[in-house]
Order: structure tokens, then sequence, then C-alpha cells
């Protein structure tokens, strides 16, 4: 008995929860582990098959496993994209992606306020590459536009940016992408494929840290890229049969059942987060546009939100001057955790100058947005009030 055939017209809480399911002889309902390097053939005219791409099945479990496969098809059917590679983090899936598409003589464009490992690849790694690599505003649409030159291959955009929540306009940059003949790459981590689609907007692929939301619980580093068939089994499949940034099998069923409540928890994460963010907005002490919430009419570019997203995420930031005082506010703090991860079930704190964004120049950092009074926080599954008096008297304990 198989599982049953996933339907193009089922939403996205029945897609993750039915879609690359595998059965295997014994009749198990959760999905199996298959921690085995490799696979064995029946034969040598089978082995032969297989290499030569002339059967499907698996070889090796740096570039086929049933639980990679499973977490694939989960994560294609979920971005609305044609096919999926996973990677060991996401790190591993955006390193790649460039190495794989790139070469000496391209150039790439990226918004600037990227996750910190992306700026620093693009400043460090892909100039020793040959590649050339341009860094702009993520919501100026001109800058994008005067930064194109004839060897662009690729824009390269995170929206809503970390730690800033800035967002760009995936629709206007896709169609700028392909005037252009080159090709847009989203990093989708902040808004989950259950927020946001940006490939039904026009981008040729999403790029995951499946660490964030998609686990959900903070166990496995995982990452994924989504889309075009052509872009991700041709030349991102064979980086990485090649260079091998696998996930493990293990990571991959941890991720694979993580999105099954995807849906459901990303709910959660939506509503307490715009719940404390209209509260903390009429906070005395946090009066003026002191909290940066996309959800927020205040924020610059509630419009685009509304408009390109369906929910407005798990993170928030509140702006509470120098670094002195963001530090009072987090050592108050009695639920929240500190750490640099984020889209946890907990609610985590985190002071992005002095840890994340710590390795950038200063001026990076003020033209990102990156100050330091600036607390990110990541809102977790908690019961709401809880939270919110928690973050009430933590502002007190900051004010003294
Ligand atoms: C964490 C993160 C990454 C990198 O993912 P890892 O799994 O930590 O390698 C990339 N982009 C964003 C937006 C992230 O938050």
């Amino acid at each position: 008995m198989s599982p049953k055939s996933p339907s193009d017209s089922w939403g996205p809480a029945t897609r993750a929860l039915h879609t690359g399911q595998r059965r295997s002889a014994e009749g198990e309902n959760s999905i199996a582990l298959y921690l085995t390097s490799s696979f064995a053939f029946e034969s040598p005219e089978q082995a032969r098959a297989r290499f030569a791409d002339e059967e499907p099945g698996n070889i090796y479990s740096r570039f086929t496993n049933p639980n990679l496969s499973a977490f694939e098809e989960r994560m294609a059917a979920l971005e609305g994209g044609e096919d999926a590679v996973s990677f060991a983090s996401g790190m591993a899936a955006i390193s790649s992606t460039f190495l794989a598409l790139l070469s000496a003589g391209d150039h790439i464009v990226l918004s600037r306020s990227v996750f910190g490992s992306i700026a620093n690849v693009a400043r460090d790694v892909l100039p020793r590459m040959g590649i050339e690599v341009d860094l702009v505003s993520l919501s100026d649409l001109e800058a994008w536009r005067a930064a194109i030159k004839p060897n662009t291959k690729m824009l390269f955009m995170e929206t809503p940016a970390n730690p800033t929540l800035e967002m760009g306009d995936i629709a206007a940059l896709a169609q700028l992408a392909h005037d252009n003949g080159a090709i847009l790459a989203v990093d989708n981590v902040f808004a989950t494929p259950v927020m946001q689609q940006p490939l039904a907007l026009g981008a040729d692929l999403t790029v995951h840290s499946a660490t964030k939301y998609l686990d959900g619980q903070g166990r496995v580093l995982g990452g994924a890229v989504v889309g075009r068939k052509d872009l991700v089994r041709g030349p991102i499949y064979s980086y990485l049969r090649n260079c091998g940034p696998t996930l493990s099998p293990f990571n991959a069923w941890v991720l694979h059942k993580g999105l099954e409540t995807l849906a459901l928890r990303m709910e959660r994460h939506n509503h307490s987060a715009l719940q404390i963010a209209q509260a903390l907005d009429c906070h005395a002490l946090l009066s003026g546009g002191k909290v940066r919430y996309p959800g927020l009419p205040s924020h610059a570019q509630h419009e685009l939100a509304k408009r390109q997203m369906q929910g407005f995420g798990g993170l928030l930031c509140l702006e509470l001057g120098d670094r002195e005082r963001a530090y009072r506010f987090l050592n108050a703090l009695t639920i929240a955790q500190i750490t640099a991860n984020l889209g946890d079930s907990r609610t985590l704190a985190t002071h992005p100058a002095t840890t994340t964004h710590a390795k950038w120049k200063e001026e990076a950092r003020q033209a990102a947005g990156i100050t330091q009074g600036l607390v990110r926080l990541s809102i977790g599954l908690e019961d709401v009030a809880d939270l919110q008096a928690d973050f009430e008297q933590a502002l007190e304990a900051m004010a003294g």
C-alpha cells in the first residue's frame, strides 16, 4: 500500500502533510529513517543504468537518499517550484547556488541587508573566484537598475531582511532581472513558503535555511534551493553531487516532519508577533516608531508587505537607543533566550550589532540600519500574554 497521491488543488497545510511521503515494505505510516551511505544494486546492469541516469533510484547518500528526496518533494510542493535540492545548511545552499551558477567574469547584485554570512561570501569569496559583486539598498529599485551591467547574471535579495525587516519588491526585481537576461534568487527564510511564494511572483529560485522556521524547534541545520528545474536539477544538483555539501538523512527526516506543522506554527508566530508589535508600539518608552514590524502601518513598506505576504511573520525589532539600554532590556528578560538563532518554538532575543553582525565595519552596519540600540525578537509559541508582560517589565527595568 503506497501513501495517498498528492493533488494540485491542495492547500499548503495538506501539501505539507501528504507530499513527499514514502513507505517501505514494512508499511510504516511515519516515514522511516534511511541511515545508509550507499545502496545495493541487483546486478551490474542495474548499477550501470543508475549511473547512466537511465533508471531512477538511489546510488549513494552524497546525492541520493529517500529522506532527502522526501524533504525536497515537500519543499517543492510548498514553494510551488518545479524541483528542490537540499543542503547541509542554509549557507551551503546559498554558497552552492552562487558557485554553481556564476563563473569568473560574471556579475551579481545583492541587497546590502542580507544575512551576515551571505554578505561575507559576497565580499570575500566571490571576488576571489573572479565574480564581480555589487551591494545595493534592498528597497531602492533605481539603485538595482543602475547596478545592472552586461555581465549581470543574478540578482539576490532577502525579504523581509535580517535583522532590519526592510522589504524588497519581488515582482519588480524579477521583471528587472528578466529584462536584462539575469535570474532572481530570493532568500525566503523569514517569511517561509507559508507567507510568501517568490516563485509565483516571478523569482527563478528561492533559497532556504531550513534551520529556522522549517525545523521550527531549533534542533538541526539544513538548507534547500527550490525553483526552475533546469537550474535546480542541472548545475545546482551537479555541484552538490560533486562537491558534497550534503544534508544528513537524519536532519532531512527531522525537517520533513517539521514541515508538517509549519502552517500551524506560522499562524501562531504571526498572530503573537502582531499582537506584541501593536502593544509595544503604544508603549510610552517606544513611542515614535521604535517598533519595526511589517504589519504595523508605521513600517515604511507596510503596503508592500500586505501585497506580497500572507501574514507578517514572527520577527520584530525594537530600537532602544543605545547599546547600554539594549543590554539592560536583554538582561531583564525572563522568558526569551539570548541566542543568535531565530524561528524557534521558544522566543529568542538577539543584539545583532555585537553578535550576528559584529564582524561588519561600523559604516556597513550603519548603511544597513543595524544600530547599537537594535534588538531583534523572534516571537515563539508561548502564551502571548506572558510574552507581552515580560517585554513590558524588561522595558521598565531598562528605563530604571
Ligand atoms: C540563518 C540564515 C541563513 C543561513 O542559514 P544556516 O542554516 O545558518 O547556514 C541564511 N539566510 C537567512 C535569512 C538566515 O536567517
